[in-house]
C-alpha cells in the first residue's frame, strides 16, 4: 500500500533522514521505533506532504505522492494524527471532529461516521459539547484519532500516540488502534515506546540517527538482544 524508498529529508543543512526504506502492506500495523531525534516525525511529515523530501520516493498504491499537496494526500486516503495531539482548543469535541471531515461533502455518510467515532470512543459522546482544551491528555488523544477517522482514511499515520499518557490510557489507546486496524484501516505508527508499538505491529523498523538499522516482525524485534538493550531496558 505504501512504499518508502531511499527517503532523504533535510531541514536546511540538517539531514534528518538518510535513505530510509520501508513498506506498509494493506491491512497491517507497521511500527517505526527510535529515540528522540531519530527522524520518525520527519518521515510522517514527508508522507503527508507537510515537508518535502530531498530525494527518494514515496509510493502510495503504486503511485508517487512525494510532490502532491497535503490536501490531495488526504483525499487519496492518508490521514495523520500529529504528535502532541494538536487538537483545537477553544472548540468543542464535536467541532474538532467536524474539522476532520472538512474535505467531504457526503452529509449522510458524515453523520454515520460521527456515530462510528462515538461507538469507538464513548467518552467523546459524553463530552461532545465540552471545550477540547479542558479534556485530559488521553481524551485529547481520542479526539485527535477521532478527527483523523472522520476523513475515512485507508492509511492512518499515528505520531507517538502514547506520549504523555498514563499506562492505563496507553493500554486503552492501543486497544483502540488494534480495533481500528481490525475493522480495515492500515496503520503506520511511530513511537518511542518500543514495547507497546512492537506488540501490536506485524512489521517493525528501528531508526537511529535518520537511518533504518534493523527490521523484522514485531515479535522478532521484541525478542532481539539489540532492541532489548537499547529500547526495552533489558
Ligand atoms: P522525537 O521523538 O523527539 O520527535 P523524531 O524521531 O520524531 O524525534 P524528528 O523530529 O524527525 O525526530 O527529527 C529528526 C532530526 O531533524 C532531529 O535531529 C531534529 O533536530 C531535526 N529537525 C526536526 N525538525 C526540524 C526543523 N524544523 N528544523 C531543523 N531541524 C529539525
Amino acid at each position: 500500500m505504501l512504499e518508502v524508498k531511499k527517503l532523504t529529508v533535510h531541514y536546511g543543512v540538517i539531514q534528518a533522514t538518510k535513505e530510509v526504506s520501508f513498506q506498509v502492506k494493506e491491512g497491517e500495523i507497521v511500527s517505526l521505533i527510535g529515540a528522540n531525534g531519530a527522524g520518525k516525525s520527519t518521515i510522517l511529515k514527508a508522507i503527508s506532504g507537510l515537508h518535502r523530501a530531498t530525494s527518494g520516493d514515496i509510493l502510495y498504491q503504486g503511485k508517487p505522492i512525494q510532490k502532491e499537496s497535503t490536501k490531495k494526500i488526504v483525499e487519496l486516503g492518508i490521514s495523520q494524527v500529529p504528535e502532541g495531539r494538536h487538537v483545537f482548543g477553544g472548540m468543542t469535541v464535536l467541532e474538532n471532529l467536524e474539522m476532520g471531515a472538512f474535505l467531504r461533502k457526503d452529509k449522510a455518510e458524515i453523520q454515520k461516521d460521527f456515530k462510528m467515532v462515538f461507538e469507538r470512543f464513548p467518552i467523546l459522546e459524553e463530552r461532545k459539547k465540552q471545550d477540547t482544551a479542558t479534556l485530559s491528555g488521553g481524551e485529547q488523544q481520542m479526539v485527535a484519532m477521532g478527527r483523523a477517522l472522520m476523513s475515512r482514511p485507508k492509511l492512518l499515520l499515528l505520531d507517538e500516540p502514547s506520549m504523555g499518557l498514563a499506562p492505563i490510557f496507553i493500554k486503552e489507546i492501543f486497544a483502540i488502534i488494534k480495533m481500528i486496524n481490525a475493522q480495515g484501516t492500515t496503520v503506520l505508527l511511530i513511537e518511542q515506546n518500543a514495547k507497546v508499538a512492537l506488540e501490536i505491529a506485524q512489521q517493525g523498523y528501528v531508526l537511529e540517527t535518520g537511518r533504518v538499522v534493523k527490521s523484522g516482525t514485531g515479535k522478532e524485534l521484541l525478542a532481539s538482544d539489540d532492541v532489548q538493550k537499547a529500547y526495552l531496558g533489558g
